[in-house]
């Protein structure tokens, strides 16, 4: 840990004044008389700042967002798993863990449009950079251009992150790179970007900062799923939206009035559901004991369908449930719960090892007698029991572009080609759920993506081979478990919810019942 990680989080005056000038208590008066007579000026690249005022250590924050965006650029990391690590490890407080998080995944979303910022700024191409000092950059860029951090502070404390963990010339380079950032702002920089630009997904792909490939991806989801493609700025914008943290409390287990306590706030779509307030849930003692959890209400409303579609039988009591595709085990553990509750048992099926372990703890708030866990290919399950499951959900791995809200850094490491790779093995594990699956009893086929490739063709190309399977009203039966209604209604009898009109992520969802 560097020596400005151990300071603590007591520099908040970094925030928005760039509080460095007091720093360690030394005299302003000496530091300026010496600044004045060894400042070089701006012409060599350095920060108007005298040498002695120029910030030397990094300040915690910033050095967390830095810390992030090179994890994930080095190690393939995910943000939102290496940031949390990192706010505990540098001790940052509420404040500083906000700033860093907002500094983070805004230089990582927003990485496309920065680097075509930083491009008109640097003398080569930004490859030719190393990527640590591309990474400051990018850091400085939403600084400057994103966020209510005054120019000099986001400057200045760049600048010393950089003189701090990447080394003195470099600094410079980022100085000189960040001062030729400040000369216009974020619209005027997108105007000059897109001066001679006509063609509509390249403005959308820059303004919005995402791939062009992905830009048409989900103009075509909108059209596929029965929407106007005129939504696509709309979408885009909201996938750029920080996701506020939703709740559940699992039915007959858990319970929120600790959670409102904390500022929390009742969900309006979904029962047993609330927005958080912020803050570091695992205070919440019943976060703690895992009898509320986190979970996209997308999620919640997809589990609570899956276990309350009408099959035509009095009673669920004694039914038995599959998740086929559990990892890491957020819908399984309100499945379960709701098996629970219902007298129905859950089967929660994932092939990672790791993955497996992490749906055991979370199913491990729900009285063991209503679930186990089963570690195994989800393609060879139904083939070793078929006809065995009278609910199956099948959640299957999927490119996640209806989530990208979450994941800041996903967009850019997407490709079209994980798509296609995908394909074979969705549309296996979904004719495994059908083997799996008793007659009358019902599968849903769900994504975390709107694209047509990874939901209406995987469904149509399925169904199309076999004769005994109908489709249920999947928009039916999320109104059913919602609070609303009017929810999710899609392509044919299918249902897409959406981050702009749900504000949830984009899951999709069809319900296959296999004929008696
Ligand atoms: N339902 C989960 C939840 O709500 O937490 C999310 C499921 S995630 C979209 C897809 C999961 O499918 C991953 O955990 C992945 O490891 C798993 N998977 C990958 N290949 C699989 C296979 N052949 N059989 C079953 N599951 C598989």
């Amino acid at each position: 840990m560097s020596e400005s990680g151990r300071r603590g989080p007591n520099n908040s005056g970094s925030r928005d004044g760039g509080g460095h000038a007091n720093r360690g208590g030394r005299s302003d008066s000496k530091r300026n008389a010496q600044g004045r007579e060894r400042n070089r000026g701006p012409q060599r690249g350095y920060s108007n700042n005298a040498p002695s005022q120029r910030t030397r250590r990094a300040d915690p924050a910033r050095l967390v967002a830095y810390e992030v965006l090179r994890a994930v650029a080095s190690e393939d990391a995910y943000a939102n798993l290496v940031l949390p690590a990192r706010i505990r490890e540098h001790r940052l407080d509420r404040r500083d863990a906000g700033f860093a998080t907002e500094l983070s995944y805004g230089a990582l979303r927003g990485q496309g449009t920065y680097d075509a910022i930083l491009a008109r700024c640097v003398d080569r191409p930004l490859e030719q950079l190393d990527p640590a000092i591309l990474d400051a950059l990018r850091i400085g860029a939403h600084q400057l251009l994103s966020m209510r951090v005054p120019a000099h502070a986001a400057l200045d404390q760049t600048v010393g992150l950089a003189r701090a963990v990447i080394g003195a010339g470099p600094s410079a380079l980022i100085n000189a790179v960040l001062r030729k950032v400040t000369a216009h702002t974020m619209v005027e920089w997108l105007d000059i970007l897109l001066e001679q630009e006509t063609d509509e997904t390249r403005i959308a792909a820059l303004r919005h900062a995402h791939p062009e490939w992905i830009v048409r991806a989900l103009r075509q989801s909108l059209v596929n799923h029965g929407r106007s493609k005129t939504e696509i700025d709309a979408l885009l914008e909201a996938d750029n939206a920080a996701p506020v943290v939703n709740l559940v409390a699992l039915p007959g287990l858990g319970n929120l009035d600790e959670a409102f306590e904390n500022g929390a706030t009742a969900g309006e779509l979904v029962e047993d559901s609330a927005l958080s307030a912020g803050g570091d849930l695992g205070r919440l003692e019943s976060v703690r004991k895992g009898t509320t959890r986190v979970q996209d209400v997308g999620s919640q409303l997809v589990a609570r369908a899956v276990a309350s579609v009408d099959l035509g039988a009095p009673a669920r009591d004694g039914e038995r449930w599959l998740d086929l595709c559990a990892g890491p085990g957020g819908k399984a553990a309100l499945l379960a719960a709701l098996a629970h509750r219902d007298g129905a048992t859950l089967v929660a099926n994932e092939p990672a090892p790791h993955r497996a372990k992490l749906v055991q703890q979370a199913l491990s708030a729900v009285p063991g007698e209503s679930w186990t866990v089963r570690t195994g290919d989800g393609r060879e399950l139904g083939g070793e029991q078929p006809e065995s499951f009278d609910r199956v959900l099948v959640d299957v791995p999927c490119s996640g572009l209806g989530a990208l809200r979450r994941r800041p850094e996903s967009r850019w490491r997407r490709a079209p080609k994980d798509i296609a790779d995908l394909g074979p093995l969705q549309r296996e594990l979904l004719t495994s759920a059908i083997d799996a699956v008793k007659p009358g009893g019902v599968v849903a086929y769900v994504t975390c993506s709107p694209h047509p490739a990874e939901t209406t063709a995987v469904v149509g190309d399925v169904m199309g081979k076999r004769d005994d399977l109908e489709m249920l009203d999947a928009g039916q039966a999320l109104d059913a478990v919602s609070l609303t209604g009017g929810l999710g209604a899609g392509h044919e009898l299918t249902a897409q919810l959406w981050p702009h009109v749900h504000h949830t992520d984009a899951m999709f969802m069809a319900l296959i019942r296999k004929k008696s």
